[in-house]
């Protein structure tokens, strides 16, 4: 059986997953998109997919599925909404403890006012602030699924007041959770920190307008490892530089790699990072993705899908 791989990633990366996806699958063979036959286009029914390009895609018609080994997927449900193709999407134990880690390292690099003491340095000041116990930082967490949900959890045991947020009432035992409209504006409105999980659709596009940023409290900062266009920036640098806010730790952007002449890379209230908040690592992404093929091809079975109308 042939299982393309179709991606637009370094033709080094596309290797290395062709190649630890296949030690993994002896009894498939796994093919770049650009090596297939028009006969192997025909057969195939499933594919591996990283940042795909859609019209490879639509070369496949007879694909039941695809795989991507990307835990967000707005672009392959964008590109591919004209069709019912089942997608599933990476969900990786290994991509959220280090997602976790992350929430983990940021939470406390505000907490610790490490951007306050970086700038004093600089100028040479030497000014205490005075410390706030973990437990007298209040933190929401926008979006409690795989990510969120592991990373509120923790927020909670390293001491933190933690509350989530997401679509659908969640019963986790150690974090208060709201939903719905009022309850964004309850979590907003009383975060000192707030990181924001949730994946990009319709109903998230735009969600962290001007008004509802305007809604943290004064000195609050934001984490952002989720997607970009999620959140206003200019409304955030306005809301920073008229000293409303505090902070931004940003992950993610409109347009990645942030152009080099983007105001928010000199942002001194900015710390902007190369999405590096949860990268995936190809052993483990490739041995889960391994499991659900041999799983399919034994019994026909998927694992947990997209769902399209949501969007993720
Ligand atoms: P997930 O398991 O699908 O969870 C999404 C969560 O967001 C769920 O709790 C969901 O609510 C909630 N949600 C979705 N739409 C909502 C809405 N309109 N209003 C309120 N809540 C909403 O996703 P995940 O695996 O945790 O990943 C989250 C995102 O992280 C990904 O989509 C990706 O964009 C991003 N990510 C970033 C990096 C990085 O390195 N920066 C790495 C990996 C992933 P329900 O529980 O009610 O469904």
């Amino acid at each position: 059986m042939i299982i393309p791989f179709v991606g637009q990633v370094p033709d080094e990366e596309r290797d290395q997953w062709v190649q630890t996806i296949g030690e993994l699958l002896p009894q498939v063979t796994l093919v770049p998109f650009a090596a297939l036959s028009e006969t192997d286009r025909q057969k195939a029914s499933v594919a591996i997919v990283a940042n795909p390009n859609p019209a490879e895609i639509l070369k496949l018609p007879n694909l039941k599925w695809i795989h991507s080994v990307w835990a967000g997927v707005e672009r392959l449900v964008a590109e591919l909404k004209d069709t019912d193709l089942p997608i599933v999407r990476l969900i990786d134990p290994e991509l959220t403890r280090v997602m976790t880690e992350a929430v983990l390292a940021w939470t406390f690099y505000l907490h610790r006012d490490m951007p306050h003491y970086k700038q004093q340095q600089q100028t040479g000041q030497w000014n205490p602030l005075p410390y706030v116990r973990a437990d007298r930082r209040k933190i929401g967490v926008l979006g409690l699924g795989v990510l969120g949900a592991s990373a509120a959890v923790q927020l909670k045991e390293n001491g933190f007041d933690v509350i989530g947020w997401s679509r659908s009432a969640k019963d986790i035992p150690t974090v208060p959770c709201e939903s719905g409209d009022e309850g964004l504006v309850r979590v907003i409105a009383r975060s000192d920190f707030l990181v924001c999980l949730l994946p990009l659709t319709e109903q998230t596009k735009g969600l962290m307008s001007v008004e509802k940023l305007s809604l943290l409290p004064t000195g609050a900062s934001v984490i952002n490892f989720a997607r970009g266009p999620i959140f206003d920036y200019d409304a955030l640098v306005d809301l920073l530089d008229k000293g409303h806010l505090n902070h931004a730790v940003l992950d993610v952007f409109d347009q990645e790699p942030l152009p080099a002449d983007h105001q928010l890379w000199k942002h001194s209230a900015v710390t902007v990072l190369p999405h590096i908040a949860a990268q995936t690592d190809v052993q483990t992404a490739s041995e889960i993705v391994a499991r659900n093929i041999s799983q399919y091809l034994v019994d026909g079975s998927l694992p947990k899908l997209v769902d399209r109308k949501t969007g993720y």
